[in-house]
């Protein structure tokens, strides 16, 4: 074991406050992608451990939804506290579990922070409407109702804030919530568990189980008193589990994939553009789901551009996140690492013209881990396949395009529609970017990601399915609508009938 911060040997799944053995003896193991080396090992649990889970969770949802919402909001803010005090610790395992630079494990134990203060006050908002009645001597209104026990099933790549951003407003509005982080990284999960314990909430309003998406993920798909699927991840999981909550009529809010554009025009600041590129495209080498990919510039600041991007690509250091110097981590595993060549491989041979990188590092301890060199391709066409698919690594593509309505044109033109950017100084183009790109978030004069966890997170068209994340429009995904009529009339008065 490389580092004194992980004790344990074996994790156990966490079930109404207790940690429980998985049912069967299957075990993977978990690897620090910087080094190889091994961290722990996660169980893989089966239908019966989440089976198991959900009778807890369904018993302490009665009593956890009673609770008035500002008590539930208080656990919240103690998580918080608790996640403020323990986020250095927090973010060493983050970065030896998922791999990125530590200064970017430490942005996001911050977004958890935020989003345990964020959620705890919606316990005194939680707001739903009163209106007038349409017939004397009636009152109406509408309320936010739990909707019971709900699933959350999360990514790797952003192991402990996606889960924040789903289980706070869960647990906020009297859910219980059933865990399955990916099996890559379940070290965040475990921390999680035990600071949900010292903060006081109720056994059973969280549990996690860990084990794979096709045992663990689909039996809380295919659960029935599992209410609500919330997923992020890759788009063909999505669709799987869209389809079978769609049999089920089960509400299920799915985050995917993007494929993310900063537009750079003719008037743009150029030293800011090249900054929020390099931040964007090859922060998390590559692996967010904001990360920008592409690179629509108008062609007269093309060839500048590209000298000023290759010249800072030059100066990223590249190693173990734990290391300050490193600005890029590794990718998070060979079969990542694999799919990034392939794509390097397939815009080769669709004649993108390669200027970095372009290849997997080897060199000294990179060989220990699984690194890939910042990648630069030019002269990129927009329906070539690496300027359309998702590639989940460091790779850029620049394409050239003629003016601004051009720009719009080829970044709309993908399946996916999560984030992209525009740098210009004509505040003319600003408002007229904002409205056109088709993408549930739009940056102005900075890179395509940095969210803000008070404004909804999610995107449009293949990213998702017209849910949010984060903000109020995060409280849909765990809410029922209820409306209410009280008639203090003393007599039958019938809607629609009885107006006169
Ligand atoms: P993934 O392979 O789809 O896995 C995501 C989660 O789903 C994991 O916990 C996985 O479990 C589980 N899973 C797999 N198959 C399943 C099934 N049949 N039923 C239920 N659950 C199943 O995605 P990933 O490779 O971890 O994540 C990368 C993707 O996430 C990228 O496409 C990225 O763009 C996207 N992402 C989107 C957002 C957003 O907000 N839009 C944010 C971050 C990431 P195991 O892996 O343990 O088997």
């Amino acid at each position: 074991m490389s580092n004194a911060l992980v004790t344990e040997k074996k994790l156990s799944n966490f079930i109404n406050g207790e940690w429980v053995s998985a049912q069967q003896d299957h075990f993977a193991p978990v690897v620090n992608p910087a080094n190889g080396e091994k961290l722990i090992d996660v169980p893989l649990s089966s239908q019966e451990d989440v089976n198991q889970a959900v009778e807890a969770a369904k018993k302490a949802q009665k009593e956890w939804a009673l609770v008035p919402a500002p008590q539930r909001a208080e656990v919240l803010y103690r998580v918080g506290y608790i996640m403020k005090e323990r986020k250095e610790h927090l973010s060493q395992i983050l970065t030896m579990e998922n791999g990125k630079v530590i200064e970017e494990a430490r942005g996001e134990v911050q977004e958890g922070i935020d989003m345990a203060f964020y959620m705890a006050g919606e316990g005194r908002r939680l707001f739903g409407h009163t209106t007038p009645a349409e017939l004397k001597d009636k009152f109406a209104m509408s309320q936010r109702a739990p909707v019971g026990v709900v699933g959350i099933i999360t990514p790797w790549n952003f192991p402990i804030a996606i889960a924040t951003w789903k289980s706070f407003p869960a647990i906020v509005a009297g859910n219980a919530v059933i865990w399955k982080p990916a099996t890559e990284t379940p070290m965040m999960a475990y921390e999680m568990a035990k600071i949900f314990v010292e903060a006081g909430l109720p056994n059973g309003v969280v549990n996690v189980v860990f084990g794979s998406g096709s045992e663990v993920g689909d039996a809380m798909v295919e659960h029935s008193d599992i209410r609500v699927i919330s997923f992020t991840g890759s788009n063909e999981t999505g669709r799987t589990i869209a389809g079978k909550c769609g049999q089920l009529l089960k509400k299920v809010s799915l985050e995917m994939g993007g494929k993310n554009a900063v537009i750079v025009m003719d008037d743009a600041n150029l030293d800011l553009a090249v900054q929020g590129i390099i931040w964007s495209a090859y922060g998390t080498s590559g692996q967010r789901c904001t990360a920008c990919s592409r690179v629509i510039v108008h062609e007269s600041v093309k060839e500048q551009l590209e000298e000023r991007l290759l010249a800072e690509i030059d100066h990223l250091t590249i190693g173990d996140g734990l290391d300050e110097q490193n600005k890029v981590g590794p990718i998070i595993n060979e079969a990542g690492l694999r799919k990034i060549e392939k794509y390097v491989q397939i815009g080769q041979e669709e004649g993108a013209r390669l200027l970095a990188g372009g290849n997997a590092l080897n060199e000294g301890d990179l060989n220990k881990g699984y690194y890939f060199a910042p990648t630069l391709f030019t002269d990129v066409k927009p329906d070539m396949r690496i300027a359309k698919e998702e590639i989940f690594g460091p790779v850029l593509s620049i394409i050239p395009v003629k003016d601004l309505d051009e720009a719009i044109e080829v970044n709309n033109d993908v399946a996916f529609g999560l984030s992209s950017s525009i740098f210009t100084q004509d505040i003319n183009k600003v408002f007229k970017a904002q409205r056109d790109l088709d993408t549930g978030i739009v940056y102005v004069n900075a890179g395509t990601t940095g969210a803000e966890i008070h404004l909804p997170f999610g995107g449009t068209k293949g990213t998702g399915n017209g849910h949010r994340d984060s903000g109020q429009a995060a409280l849909d995904v765990f809410t029922e609508w209820k409306a209410v009529y009280v008639d203090f009339s003393g007599k039958l008065q019938r809607a629609q009938i009885d107006v006169e």
